[in-house]
């Protein structure tokens, strides 16, 4: 039989490190479980120009590293698997990974949420091509090189700004004729001379056999086609939450989690931090300050149910 926790995380972003950091320094039996790379999405992300005390130079690698040798170094335990289904009936709830069995008193899903596809023809088959969903992966293949990035929120603007490190010229394409992203990042990418936008269209078609080789769009007003010589196309349209492992075994909401504000879910003893949950602000900040809160709901919740067990 696996070790009983007192929490498991799933999810090493930063919601599941501060949930770790903080349930270690309360001195409770934490583990973190991360399917890929510690860091989440924000390890994905080249500035952080708006987590409090974290310029000058910090990056989404930088911070999330610290965090996750931070909760470390206070006892989290940590563990690479792919949650795949869970049990939450029981008092010990019971986590099903590719690799091993997990079981705690208590859980917190942190699993985020994941780059949304486009949808344009090819997208699929150029993946990795040509195609990317991540500026701070893939950015320094495009040294010199022409790319689009698709998308108007903070993420297309953010890596647009960041790929012009890279890249000759970044086109922003982009559905309508007016960005979602935040004003302080729109007048950064209207200040910089390597950014062109093209608006009011979408991706239809990723041209290419082996490699990308341009990106065929479409004018959504005008119905007229064109196609951009971009060696590569860099997709921020959205995310998707991660939850599959957990249907039917907690209440979802448009796939996302609903919690009360002390990240309590429908099911005893499980909570929900960070962009999983049903929220209105995704941020590093108020990820991680969800995981702060889960964590403490948690060991409350433990101290409950020991005493509640010890009266039975
Ligand atoms: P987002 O805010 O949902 O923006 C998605 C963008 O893609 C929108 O401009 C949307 O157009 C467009 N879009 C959606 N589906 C599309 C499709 N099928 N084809 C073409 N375009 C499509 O997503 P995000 O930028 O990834 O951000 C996700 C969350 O993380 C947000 O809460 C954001 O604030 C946060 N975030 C913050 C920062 C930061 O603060 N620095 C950085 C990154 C992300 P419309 O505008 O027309 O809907």
């Amino acid at each position: 039989m696996s070790k009983i926790y007192d929490i498991v995380i799933v999810g090493g972003g930063p919601a599941g490190l501060s949930a770790g950091l903080y349930g270690s320094r309360a001195k409770l039996e934490v583990l973190v479980i991360e399917k890929s790379k510690f860091g989440g999405q924000t390890a994905t992300t080249s500035e952080l120009e708006n987590y409090p005390g974290s310029i000058p130079d910090c990056t989404g690698p930088s911070l999330t590293e610290r965090m996750h040798e931070q909760a470390s170094e206070f006892g989290t335990e940590f563990v690479k698997d792919d949650i795949v289904s869970v049990d939450f009936s029981g008092d010990i709830k019971v986590l099903n990974g590719k690799n091993a069995q997990y079981q705690g008193r208590t859980i917190i899903i942190a699993t985020g949420a994941e780059p949304r596809l486009a949808g344009f023809e090819n997208e699929m088959e150029l993946r990795a091509k040509g195609v990317s969903y991540c500026a701070t992966c893939d950015a320094d293949f495009f040294e010199e090189l022409d790319v689009a990035v698709i998308g108007g929120g903070d993420s297309a603007i953010d890596e647009a700004i960041y790929l012009t490190k890279f890249a000759d010229s970044v086109t922003i394409v982009h559905r309508r004729d007016s960005l979602r992203a935040a004003k302080s990042l729109q007048e950064k990418a209207f200040n910089n001379p390597k950014i062109k936008f093209v608006w009011d269209s979408v991706p239809v078609k990723a041209n290419g056999d082996e490699m990308l080789e341009g990106l065929e769009i479409k004018n959504v007003k005008t119905g007229e086609t064109s196609t951009l010589d971009v060696n590569g196309v860099f997709v921020f349209v959205g995310l998707d939450p991660i939850t599959e492992a957990f249907k039917g075994q907690v209440e979802l909401e448009g796939g996302y989690i609903p919690t009360d504000e002390d990240m309590r879910t429908n099911v005893p003893g499980v909570f929900a931090a960070g962009d999983v949950r049903v929220k209105s602000l995704r941020q590093v900040i108020t990820a991680a300050a969800d995981g702060a809160m889960a964590s403490i709901a948690a060991e409350k919740y433990i101290a409950e149910h020991e005493t509640a067990l010890v009266h039975a």
